[in-house]
C-alpha cells in the first residue's frame, strides 16, 4: 500500500471483490480522491469529482 502520503485523511474504506477501495480527502485542496488497492497486487489511483489542478498536493 501507498499510503505514506500524510497529505491525505482517509474518509472511507471499501472491501469490494476487485480489490480495496480508499476515498480520500486532499488535506490542501479537500478534493476527493478514489484509490483503488487492486486484490492482485499493484496500486491504481484514481481521481473522482473535482480535481484542483493547481494543487502542489495532489495536482499531477
Ligand atoms: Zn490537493
Amino acid at each position: 500500500m501507498t499510503t505514506t502520503d500524510t497529505n491525505y485523511t482517509v474518509v472511507s474504506r471499501h472491501n469490494t471483490s476487485e480489490g480495496v477501495v480508499l476515498w480520500v480527502r486532499c488535506s490542501r485542496c479537500a478534493a476527493l480522491r478514489m484509490h483503488l488497492l487492486p486484490a492482485i497486487g499493484g496500486d491504481v489511483a484514481l481521481t473522482a469529482g473535482h480535481h484542483e489542478d493547481t494543487c502542489p498536493t495532489c495536482g499531477e
